[in-house]
């Protein structure tokens, strides 16, 4: 669905209010519909993924190797979701105190109504699919916003919806801010977002007026700690993998290098190795490096090239949006560089003698979605484990963290609220209702009035010594 200026108002509270009579029908509840949807939707993914290749490769030249593995590979989390969805729907008993029996206690999951997903365009398919897929699976009705910076990737999301959903149940609405902010007006029972800090702070005032709980995943600057007790190759490899995919615009990409001095030079000459082994001589021409969104990502990433010494890289194609792998040594805490999220394909390295001033670079600094450590010394990692604060950790690797459905994925502070995957996805689109159900039998009289002479009673059930 494409809205223009005015008719964006009426149009999503149309929209809003037919899924809401959906929701209302109790259709969604039934969880035999959920996992049929949930098999309509890996089907139309199925079915679609030329489609969605050719997407991701005109907006972002994004590989058809990655597309698969970070974008269609979303087909696992709805693997999980129908695996699992039965046992996280079903009703949990509960033990309830002595003074409330005979009775029972369950919490039961049910879905919030109908939500609204905004996406971002780094991994414009997959982040806005993975939130579906706990949305759907919770049982709710949903509104998809995707980023208008990855036009053919939104297009190609609003047919494939409007092709296998009814847009009761399931739509996409594409457009730009001004479509995002009307949607914003309107009323929905939960808004995940998917984006920078500064916009999520604009989505999370917007919901408070209708006090709609928010979900937000933000980005920040994720770095990345090497220790001298290593495999510096595998090292090497994984950070410039866990770098340079879709061209650093990853939002748990490794942001920064955290280096122990004595073994920085050699990282580094793992690294240009590992660049030229993935990417060639001159990875301008190869097919496996995809482009930086638009010009003026491309002008804020190259603006961010001219502190420190570039030791990899550094050539630039505007025309093309081409910004090649790049690496620069000699930075300071102080650098431009490290004041924003770089969300791009540069790599800025700085050296420490001791961990205590490692961790104090990163504790000067909003908390990171992801830190990375390269560490066999597990008093190491422990450390940095426990004084710092992060989205998530990952040790000895980059970005695999967000592949396991078991780890719930999301930020801290200033990189966001809430999490998701797995159960976790389930669990943001659920409201966890307690119920208590109590017997007519045994109806006490120590609790009503008149109260005369039974607080020394109650002081004995409510058992405070
Ligand atoms: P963005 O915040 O500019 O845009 C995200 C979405 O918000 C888009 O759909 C856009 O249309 C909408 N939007 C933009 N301005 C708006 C406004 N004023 N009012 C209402 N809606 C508005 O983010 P982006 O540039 O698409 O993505 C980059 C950021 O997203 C980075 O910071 C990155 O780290 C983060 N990110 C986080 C995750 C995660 O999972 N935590 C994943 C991908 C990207």
């Amino acid at each position: 669905m494409h809205l223009q200026n005015k008719e964006i108002s009426s149009t999503s509270s149309n929209l809003i209010d037919s899924q809401r009579e959906f929701f209302t029908s109790g259709k969604t509840k039934n969880i035999d519909f959920r996992i049929e949807q949930l098999k309509i939707l890996k089907q139309a993914v199925i079915e679609n993924e030329t489609k969605i290749v050719a997407a991701l490769k005109a907006d972002l030249n994004k590989p058809q190797f990655e597309t698969y593995a970070a974008e269609i590979s979303v087909t696992k989390e709805i693997d999980y979701a129908l695996k699992h969805l039965k046992s996280w729907a079903k009703p949990q008993k509960v033990a309830i105190p002595l003074e409330q029996m005979p009775g029972s206690g369950s919490i039961c999951a049910e879905p919030l109504g109908v939500v609204l997903i905004i996406g971002a365009w780094n991994y414009p398919f997959q982040l806005n699919i993975s939130p579906l897929i706990g949305a759907i699976a919770a049982g709710n009705c949903a509104i998809i916003k995707p980023s208008e910076y990855a036009p053919n990737t939104s297009k190609c999301l609003a047919d494939l919806i409007a092709k296998y959903f009814d847009p009761a149940y399931l739509a996409v609405v594409e457009g730009d801010v001004e479509v995002s902010q009307e949607l914003l007006q309107q009323k929905f029972d939960r808004i995940f977002f998917t984006g920078s800090t500064a916009i999520g702070k604009i989505v999370m005032a917007a919901a408070a007026k209708h006090l709609t709980p928010v979900t937000l995943e933000l980005g920040g600057k994720s770095p990345c700690i090497v220790d001298t007790d290593i495999d510096i190759e595998v090292a090497a490899r994984r950070i410039v993998w866990g770098k340079f995919i879709n061209a650093g615009q990853t939002c748990i990409a490794p942001d920064y290098i955290l280096v122990n001095r004595k073994i920085k030079q050699d990282l580094l000459a793992n690294i240009k190795r590992y660049i030229q082994e993935f990417y060639g001589d001159n990875p301008a021409t190869s097919p496996d490096y995809a482009r930086i969104i638009n010009q003026k990502q491309f002008f804020r990433l190259t603006n961010l090239l001219q502190a420190g010494e570039i030791i990899i890289g550094g050539e630039t194609n505007a025309t093309e949006r081409y910004i090649a792998p790049t690496v620069i040594d000699r930075i300071s805490p102080e650098d431009a560089i490290m004041q924003e999220e770089i969300f791009g394909p540069i790599l800025p390295v700085i050296a420490y003698d001791n961990l205590t001033d490692a961790i104090a670079i990163i504790n000067q600094k909003p908390k990171p979605l992801a830190l990375y450590i390269f560490s066999r010394d597990r008093n190491f990692q422990q450390q940095i484990c426990q004084s710092t604060s992060s989205g998530g950790v990952c040790i000895n690797d980059t970005v695999m963290q967000c592949g396991v459905s078991t780890l719930p994925f999301g930020g801290v502070g200033d990189s966001g609220m809430g999490s998701y995957h797995g159960k976790a996805s389930f669990d943001t689109f659920s409201h966890f209702k307690s119920i208590l159900n109590k017997s007519f039998r045994l109806d006490f009289n120590w609790r009503y009035a008149p109260y005369a002479e039974k607080l020394s009673l109650l002081k004995q059930v409510i058992g405070l010594k």
